[in-house]
């Protein structure tokens, strides 16, 4: 079932129904991809009506992020949780590991991807690491050659949003890939260059308030965030009778 927030249509998931829906994709013959939008990709996608779009029309739509929680429950239309990019990138690897296949990461730094995928295969080694390759490319459709040339079936695609939810609706049709996933700084993480906030910080919602610690130059940006909470509240009181 789909809940809208702040015109972002959500898969009304827990991380176990999310895996499952994430696992039936993997089996099907055709390109899907799957989004998980934070609050900033709200903000966001409501002053650029094609990343709204290219957002609605994802296979699965993930709610990441703590603040779409608070938004949906301020609306009155609360979501089941949260399935964060990187806890869904990893039940995609199991999968993946399980029935044996090949992945292929694009994005980050030079060097990011190749050391990922390195500790990725350690971990699965049943997942055929089929290419990598940096998320600083100039032209789109030679990126994507190169993908397809790799055969994939699992595509993390890794380049900051909006640019890689772009990229999946534009290109990942042509990849051959029967999963794409838009993750943001992920290989970062999977590749050991930034640390992933503790657990206890996880599960108090406080993921955000730890990267802010690390880093700090995200103030800005993060600044604007409360926003969309003020936004929900303001949808909710326009419902009002
Ligand atoms: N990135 C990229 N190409 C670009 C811009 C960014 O590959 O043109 C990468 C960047 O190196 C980082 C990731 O995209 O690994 C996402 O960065 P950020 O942490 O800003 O995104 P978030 O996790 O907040 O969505």
């Amino acid at each position: 079932m789909k809940k809208e927030v702040l015109g972002v249509c959500f898969d009304d998931l827990t991380r176990e129904e999310a895996v499952q829906a994430g696992a039936a994709l993997l089996e099907e013959d055709k390109f899907h991809y799957v989004v998980t939008p934070n609050p900033e990709f709200l903000l966001t996608a409501e002053k650029d009506r094609e990343f709204l779009q290219v957002l609605n029309g994802a296979d699965l739509v993930l709610a990441d992020g703590i603040g779409v929680i608070y938004s949906a429950k301020i609306q009155g239309t609360p979501l089941k949780g949260r399935v964060t990019g990187i806890g869904f990138a990893e039940d995609m690897l199991s999968c993946l590991n399980r029935r044996g296949g090949r992945l292929y990461l694009l994005g980050a730094k030079p060097g990011v991807a190749e050391e990922a995928g390195r500790r990725i295969v350690e971990r699965h080694p049943n997942i055929t690491l089929c290419g990598v390759q940096d998320g600083y490319f100039r032209d789109e459709e030679e990126a994507l050659l190169k993908v397809a040339a790799a055969r994939p079936d699992l595509l993390f695609v890794c380049l900051g949003s909006p640019k890689q939810e772009k990229w999946m609706a534009r290109w990942g049709r042509h990849t051959g890939a029967r999963l794409a996933v838009g993750l943001g700084g992920v290989l970062d993480v999977f590749a050991g260059r930034v640390e992933r906030a503790p657990e206890v910080w996880q599960n108090l919602g406080l993921e955000w308030a730890y990267r802010l610690k690390k880093e700090p130059w995200r103030a800005g940006r993060m600044a604007r965030l409360p926003l969309v909470l003020v936004k929900a509240a303001g949808k909710r009181l326009k419902q009002r009778p």
